[in-house]
């Protein structure tokens, strides 16, 4: 099911279209971008984590 997720370093995920609202995340207030992974990886390899990675 498509979700909705922040390319920034909070690595925030929304069920709807919307945009970042973490206050320490660079991509603050721009628009998440749509993700139809089915593992939460969103395609990037890493694996879904609250902690502070880094994201290249
Ligand atoms: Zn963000
Ligand atoms: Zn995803």
């Amino acid at each position: 099911m498509t979700h909705y997720i922040c390319a920034g370093t909070c690595g925030g995920v929304s069920d709807k279209p919307g945009s970042c609202q973490a206050e320490e995340c660079p991509l603050k207030g721009q628009e998440l971008e749509p993700c139809t992974c089915e593992d939460g990886r969103h395609g990037n390899g890493t694996p879904v984590d609250d902690d502070e990675e880094d994201e290249d």
